[in-house]
């Protein structure tokens, strides 16, 4: 697509939005940056350093002018300004769409509703194992806009994609897509409806050919009956799923504790689970995926075993703070529902004490019941969500205690805590009620344990 001398609007101005609109004016495109509330100082200071006209806390009529809008992940599709290009008939892209039309690299999307950033982050050490060249980015670090029309000599693109990002592509199709595991979250912008969220994620396959690669959970219900569907089309990519379960028809299995791969119907077994590097049954999962997708790219199992040995995961996902006194303190602050506090707790296999709350985004604590039951003797509950949660949980754990702040959640954590168990910090809700985001909450968590 060229976009040489096209008006473009990009809606939504934060990092995403910028990298859009500065490709764009890289392109040839005259564009302009239209934002409902503030727009970052660094941000306007890079429009103005390329002459990108832009307005702030509205849209006004020139909001209204492109001959397409590129819109953001963070502003939802029923805002009114893009209503009023749909309604008009004028297309409305995203901004993994746009910047998919200036790329020849071959380009590894990863998507799902738990493990996104660890699985991007894991495929990147990989290809860290081998010579090729790689830049990592999407929903993390750097925006695909601001690498797509790098010219760099045989370079695989890695992306985080979130559900957003996918509801506006027209074109866009990743050679080598993964999807994790879907699970509800971020209902409210889907209509409360888990089917129209589901059907955003499986986006990230429409457009690929028969010569792409669609990974998935072979254990996951509602990627599974997707994936039925899609094999009666006689054009769809080539289908190799993970499980941790069951033997799959082609791609990686666990078997008498080694972890197989299936193709062609030829197996090779890789190596022993108990090697690879992250705990718990979800990070086996995240591996397999990972593994599947350096295959994919015809990366080498010795570079693929090496990565799963060595990755040691990412900040804030069961990342170990300290032991203190025999008890292990984990922050796991970026479980942000409760599918992912689920994982949490089935991954650890000593008695816990649990710090869970936050703000919540309508949750279902009854999922998490039985291995409270099982597992944890002490529930602190912090933030706006603590009744819920007390109505929910109260009766799941032997104690059950309210915390003003993380300070005295942690100190009282310590208190109940004997040799040999787990203190996690696992909210199950977002942190905007008490912090400015989960990094800061896990940052507030981890100065406090330390400060014990
Ligand atoms: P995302 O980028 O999709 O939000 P993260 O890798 O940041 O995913 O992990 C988010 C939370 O989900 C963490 O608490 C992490 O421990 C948990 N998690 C990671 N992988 C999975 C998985 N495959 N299934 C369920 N939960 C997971």
């Amino acid at each position: 697509m060229t976009v040489k001398d096209k008006h473009i609007v990009v809606i939504g101005a934060a990092r995403s939005g910028i990298a859009a609109a500065l490709l764009l004016k890289r392109q040839g495109a005259s564009v302009f940056v239209s934002d409902f509330g503030g727009i970052k100082e660094e941000f306007k200071n890079e429009l103005q350093a390329k002459h990108i006209s832009f307005e702030e806390h509205g849209h006004t009529e020139k909001a209204s002018e492109g001959e397409f809008m590129v819109l953001s992940p963070g502003v939802p599709t029923e805002a009114p300004i893009v209503q009023s290009y749909l309604n008009e008939g004028k297309k409305v892209y995203s901004e993994i769409e746009v910047a998919s039309w200036f790329t020849n690299d071959r380009v590894v999307a990863i998507t799902g509703s738990n493990g996104k950033t660890t699985v991007t982050n894991w495929i990147g050490h990989t290809w860290k194992q081998t010579t090729k060249n790689f830049t990592v980015g999407g929903n993390i670090g750097t925006a695909f806009s601001e690498v797509a029309d790098q010219v760099m000599d045989n370079r695989d693109v890695i992306l985080e994609i979130s559900s957003f990002q996918l509801d506006h592509i027209h074109s866009f199709h990743p050679n080598i897509s993964v999807i994790l595991n879907i699970t509800p979250d971020h209902l409210d912008r889907y209509g409360n409806d888990f089917d129209s969220y589901a059907a955003a994620k499986f986006r990230i396959t429409e457009y690929q050919n028969t010569d792409d690669w669609f990974i998935f959970n072979y254990d996951d219900p509602t990627i599974k009956a997707f994936v039925e569907k899609l094999q009666d089309s006689n054009k769809h990519p080539k289908l190799w799923s993970f499980s941790n379960q069951q033997e799959v028809p082609e791609g990686a299995f666990v078997r008498n504790n080694d972890i197989i791969f299936k193709f062609n119907n030829k197996e090779e077994t890789l190596m022993p689970v108990n090697e690879v590097g992250l705990n718990g049954r979800h990070n086996l999962n995240n591996g397999l995926a990972t593994a599947l997708a350096a295959r994919a790219a015809e990366i080498k199992n010795d570079a693929i075993r090496e990565s799963l040995r060595s990755f040691m995961g990412v900040e804030h996902r069961l990342e170990n703070v300290r032991v203190l006194d025999g008890v292990k303190y984990i922050n796991d602050s970026k479980a942000t529902n409760v599918n992912a506090v689920w994982f949490a707790l089935d991954s650890i296999h000593v008695p816990m004490t649990l710090i869970i709350g936050g703000r919540d985004k309508g949750n279902d604590y009854t999922e998490i019941v039985d291995l409270i039951k099982e597992k944890v003797h002490t529930i602190i509950a912090i933030g706006e969500s603590q009744n819920r949660i007390e109505e929910q949980l109260g009766q799941a754990a032997p104690i059950f205690k309210k915390a003003n702040d993380m300070a005295e959640a942690v100190r009282m954590a310590r208190k109940g805590a004997k040799k040999g168990e787990v203190v996690l910090l696992s909210p199950a809700c977002s942190s905007f009620d008490m912090f400015d985001d989960y990094e800061h909450r896990g940052r507030v968590f981890k100065d406090e344990v330390h400060k014990l």
